[in-house]
């Protein structure tokens, strides 16, 4: 008998936080990420979970599961001492023995940071890197791959504290729950490099669970989607537990293809083609970013990117072929500190610092000064957060904005837009957007789950679960709609 409970990803996209326990009482979490509907509702930038005592304040919210039953003691020791965790826990102590990350968006990942160093962490290996990029370059990623124990210890913070991250290949058969599940991975297509689902089984039940992570089958990566599912419905699942994102309809300007993103990119560069082009779109979302470097390249243009794309790509490159050529790739120079380029203006940021120094990275930084002299040679990066430069860049009227995100789903977002808008309307530039979703339609699910045939369906990652109901899904296909922190047994 395997239960499965379910503290986050119920009736909302994204915070999946799903354990399920074996038959001798072992457990594994798959994903534990954050919620980003319950923090938005109580932090903004200003406001935060307070650094002495973060448990207390997201248990206390609702941001993070109460330590009890189940996922007793799964929390860092050094953290919060009113919550008396024990400090004593160990890996035999904890019921929670792993868990695996299906990919490295911060909706599935984020709260790993406040787990126990003794819960071991199971993900693809190229996820790990995305992290150890993540970790390094935003305070939103930090204490996942390490973390400096909160504790004093003569006045002293504590030491530096490497979680047991065990990343594998698709394809490998590895333990979960401490060897109680038979796992393999398998990569899926999503907006992120590394994306997987998993099949889990529990040899001495025949139990087989599938979990699909987040998933699409129309990107660069289809047929790796196409073979998971070919793979799970070939094991004829107990329950599949699955993401249903695009369940909510999705903009109208959405694209069909990833491809079809890329051709509409190449027809905008091609229309304008005596002037500057920007874009913006997830840093990490290698897939769109080679829509861009696929356009840019039959435009001649030269891609410019910012440094933490640049370094991501190039060290997945050493690991995966991304069919692009890094060497091909620039890199944009903001100005820092005292407003100049020279070369102590960029201490305290350590790639920055690397790729400055470097004598053989004069080839590909690119400052403002040299877009400016030939601007229809470049397509440039430059995320919403950065618009400033346009101050640097000062591009001609007219110049391109290839905006290749979502829309702004809530007030939040709308009156970032309305900021940006302001930006493009003082430069007088044109904003275009092409974007297709990382998630599947919903035609796509119905056909995934009735090739699957599982006789549990448990939707997952979506607002309106109830919608799986009015997808043609084939009779004895059962849906079961979790619970918070109520077991449903397999
Ligand atoms: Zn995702």
């Amino acid at each position: 008998m395997v239960q499965i409970f379910f503290y986050g990803g119920i009736n909302e996209i994204g915070g999946n936080k799903i354990l399920l326990k074996s038959s001798s009482g072992n457990s594994t979490l798959l994903d534990f990420g954050l919620s980003f509907s319950t923090i938005k509702q109580y932090y903004d930038i200003f406001t935060r979970p307070r650094t002495g005592c973060p448990l207390n304040d997201c248990i206390q919210l609702g941001l993070l599961p109460s330590p009890r039953e189940a996922i007793s003691r799964i929390y860092r020791d050094d953290l919060d001492p009113v919550l008396h965790v024990d400090p004593t826990a160990n890996a035999e102590a904890i019921c929670v023995k792993d868990v695996y990350l299906s990919h490295a968006h911060l909706d599935h990942v984020h709260d790993v940071k406040y787990l126990h160093k003794c819960i071991k962490i199971a993900c693809s290996a190229i996820t790990k890197i995305v992290l150890e990029q993540v970790q390094l370059n935003s305070r939103m990623g930090s204490q996942l791959i390490t973390y400096t124990a909160n504790r004093l210890v003569d006045g002293q913070l504590g030491s530096l504290v490497r979680r047991d991250w065990q990343p594998g290949d698709a394809g490998e058969l590895f333990p979960l729950a401490g060897g109680d599940f038979k796992c393999s991975m398998h990569y899926v297509d999503h907006s992120i490099p590394g994306a997987t689902g998993l099949l889990l089984e529990e040899e001495t039940t025949d139990r087989r669970i599938a979990y699909t992570g987040d998933l699409r089958m129309h990107g660069r990566m289809s047929k790796e989607s196409q073979d998971f599912i070919d793979f799970v419905a070939d094991a004829h699942p107990d329950a599949l537990i699955i993401e249903g994102t695009r369940l909510t309809p999705g903009s109208e300007s959405e694209l069909p293809t990833e491809q079809a993103v890329e051709d509409k990119i190449s027809q905008i560069l091609k229309a304008n083609s005596s002037n500057l082009a920007l874009f913006g779109c997830s840093g990490n979302d290698l897939a769109r970013l080679t829509s861009f470097y696929n356009a840019a390249n039959i435009s001649h243009r030269a891609l410019v990117v910012d440094y933490k794309i640049y370094e991501l790509w190039k060290r997945l490159c050493t690991v995966h072929p991304y069919n692009i050529n890094i060497i091909k790739l620039k890199v944009y120079l903001p100005r820092q500190r005292e407003g100049d380029y020279s070369v102590d203006n960029y201490q305290g940021n350590k790639s920055l610092t690397k790729l400055v120094r470097d004598p053989g990275s004069s080839s590909i930084i690119v400052k403002a000064e040299t877009i400016r002299e030939h601007p229809e040679n470049y397509l440039v990066y430059l995320p919403r957060w950065h618009i400033n430069e346009l101050l640097d860049l000062k591009p001609a009227p007219g110049f391109t904005y290839i905006w290749s995100m979502s829309d702004p789903f809530d007030l939040e977002g709308e009156i970032a837009e309305d900021k940006f808008n302001a930006w493009m309307d003082k430069f007088k530039g044109f904003i275009e957007k092409v974007h297709c979703s990382g998630h599947a339609r919903p035609h796509d699910l119905a056909t995934m789950v009735n090739k699957i045939r599982p006789k549990l369906l448990i939707p997952v990652h979506t607002a309106v679960p109830r919608a799986w109901e009015s997808l043609g899904l084939d009779e004895g296909i059962k849906i079961e709609y979790p619970v918070l922190a109520r077991g449903i047994t397999i």
